[in-house]
């Protein structure tokens, strides 16, 4: 990082328009904040289109071609700076109008390992397109080529991930999510596989194996996407269908059958669905996270598929960004848990409509259970535990935890049960209407929620404690209480279980993954391997199919030093790449003393996973890199 960077610039709102040409491809945005991760100067001339014209070379594990970008400039803009990593830049053009490109000067900055290079390109008077020819480097953070091997047919398989500033390690661009932009692509693969995007997609094979994609709802660049592979596409309803290699696509559809119904339900507490299909694909299991709200093609993991849709929440949260974060989008990383706050809010409200209030109530208790393992773990007086972030000079990274999730969730719950639901829910509605395809800061979220709520609530400002959320450490007094009964029936199970009941003779007949978590987590500490063995064999902890209830039984199969359980472990984590379940069982390695072990099984695992997940676990393991 280059501090000077930092210095040189303002933290003010540009109110833009009247300086800039008139666009009429996307909507002009009223205003762009200054964001600490990119370099780039909207305020003197923006992306407001991208053409891509990519091929895929799974050889060489890169991506080559062109990318052309449509600007809106200020008066007298000289240049336009983009955000790079890693990128071979070969060649720049400019042009009037798209077609007759000239040769352009160009400049590459010094590289920061966190942020990348500037690339600033020199406009003339008139100049409206610049095309870059490039190249991404072998091992670009965004992206990952999958061998057969590690896929679930035995075709390669390449996924991106570009959230939340690595969309610059695969484009040129500027990568601030304050800077929306439209987009179209022509991409070439392999002959025999299919390409995705976060755009209009196929839904069959191409035989030449060049695929176009249109993306007519602007975009942040952390949304652009791509997957390719051997990949088949199901149907699910009118708007929505799930792709996913063969052998998996009859597991998908069956997983999934409820997605038509959660689009309904989140139609209609927030209003339209705006981005015409609603698809979701399920990629390989190295995907480092759960799931990508990558606009109109969520991408997920497989480990959501436990056999019977009791992993799907993960997909009402990634449908639910289509409001919170894809709609109305965080400014900055720093106000990241406008994004995911919201979102988990939703996800739970979207889970009570198709399940019920005790079903959402017992994810909203793992979730405040959640909270308060990140909140001992970063540190209850840590700066990091706040909801408005100071991310600036470091990997936006480090602020993706729990804190903008689950207090984020807490937070506004804590105004719901402060001012009503019904209250609430027209205030989200119409903020969902008015700030569609905006980007939103955090104290400008504040101020209009105490002008268009608070004000008509005066009792509810001074009882929700907005500063001590939004700006103080750890979980405020008086945080809301999930109340669930189903997890009172498991608590009195595990009492029963103490006090010398047979694990048999508990009754978990009707237990849904949720109540098992729970279960797990409600065990004493140092119960024993012995005792370890007894549940096992009552429950098959062991041999679970379903990732949620394994990675907690793992993890504490490695604190009780479980051997039974090793094999299974590193099965799983020689297979699965999501960073969730990785980093708790390496730490509990740690942590009891395992770390040759820890060591091994990472050494045969690393190659599976994601940059993503790498680059945690590295860190975890002090691994020579
Ligand atoms: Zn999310």
């Amino acid at each position: 990082m280059n501090p000077s960077h930092f210095l040189l610039r303002f933290y003010l709102l540009f109110v833009i328009g009247s300086g800039l040409l008139a666009c009429d491809k996307a909507p002009v945005q009223e205003s762009i904040v200054d964001d600490p991760h990119s370099y780039a100067r909207p305020e003197e001339a923006r992306v407001q289109h991208l053409s891509l014209d990519l091929s895929v070379d799974f050889d060489k594990g890169v991506l080559a071609g062109t990318a052309t970008l449509e600007l809106a400039r200020a008066q007298g803009a000289k240049q336009v700076i983009l955000d790079t990593r890693g990128l071979d830049i070969q060649q720049v053009w400019i042009s009037n109008d798209g077609q007759a490109m000239i040769p352009a000067t160009h400049r590459l900055g010094p590289t920061d390992s966190i942020m990348g290079a500037t690339l600033a390109v020199e406009l003339s008077p008139n100049t409206r397109f610049v095309r870059i020819a490039y190249a991404t480097e072998p091992g670009a953070e965004a992206l990952q080529f999958l061998p057969p091997a590690l896929t679930s047919g035995s075709q390669p398989f390449l996924l991106t991930q570009s959230q939340a500033i690595l969309a610059r390690t695969w484009i040129p661009i500027q990568d601030s999510p304050g800077i929306r932009f439209t987009y179209d692509a022509k991409v070439r693969v392999p002959k025999g596989l299919m390409a995705l995007m976060s755009a209009e997609n196929p839904v069959a094979r191409r035989e030449d194996g060049v695929y176009t994609f249109k993306m007519s709802q602007p975009v942040p660049a952390y949304l652009l996407a791509l997957a390719v592979g051997d990949i088949e596409f199901a149907p699910l309803g009118p708007r929505s269908g799930v792709y996913a290699e063969p052998s998996v696509l009859e597991a998908a559809k069956y997983e999934l059958a409820e997605v038509e119904e959660m689009i309904d339900i989140a139609e209609a507490l927030y209003g339209p669905y705006r981005w015409e299909r609603y698809d979701v694909i399920i990629l390989p299991p190295s995907f480092p996270f759960g799931g990508m709200e990558n606009p109109r093609l969520t991408f997920a993991t497989p480990t959501i598929l436990a056999g019977d849709r009791s992993l799907v929440s993960l997909i009402a949260h990634e449908l639910a960004h289509s409001w919170s974060g894809n709609l109305v989008t965080n400014a900055t990383w720093n106000d990241f848990w406008l994004n995911e706050g919201f979102t988990v809010y939703f996800e739970y409200r979207i889970m009570e409509g198709l399940k019920g209030r005790g079903y959402s109530e017992m994810l909203a208790h793992l979730s405040y259970q959640d909270l308060l393992e990140e909140v001992a773990d970063i540190g209850p007086d840590h700066a990091d535990t706040h909801l408005a972030l100071q991310l600036e000079g470091r990997n936006p990274d480090d602020g993706m935890t729990s804190i903008a999730y689950d207090k984020g969730y807490y937070f506004l719950r804590r105004i719901e049960e402060t001012v009503g639901r019904e209250a609430f829910d027209a205030f989200l509605r119409s903020y969902f209407d008015r700030y569609a395809f905006k980007t939103m800061t955090t104290t400008g979220f504040l101020q209009i929620l105490d002008q268009e709520l608070l004000q008509k609530h005066p009792e509810a400002a001074e009882t929700v404690q907005i500063d001590a959320w939004v700006y103080g450490p750890g979980i405020p007094d008086q945080a809301p209480v999930a109340q669930s009964t189903r997890f009172d029936l498991v608590e009195d199970a595990v009492a029963a279980w103490i006090v010398g009941v047979s694990p048999t003779d508990l009754k978990t007949e009707e237990w849904s993954s949720h109540e098992w978590i729970h279960f797990i987590r409600s065990l004493p500490d140092s119960i024993g391997t012995e005792k370890m063995a007894a549940l096992d064999a009552a429950f098959a902890f062991t041999r679970s199919t379903n990732s949620e209830v394994q990675a907690r039984w793992y993890a504490r199969a490695i604190r009780e030093q479980y051997t039974e359980a090793y094999p299974a472990i590193r099965r799983f984590l020689t297979r699965v790449g999501r960073r969730k379940f990785l980093t708790p069982l390496y730490r509990a390695l740690i942590e009891t003393g395992q770390r040759d072990l820890a060591l091994d099984i990472y050494r045969e695992a690393r190659s599976h996973y994601h940059p993503i997940s790498v680059q945690s676990i590295d860190e975890l393991l002090d691994w020579p890199v």
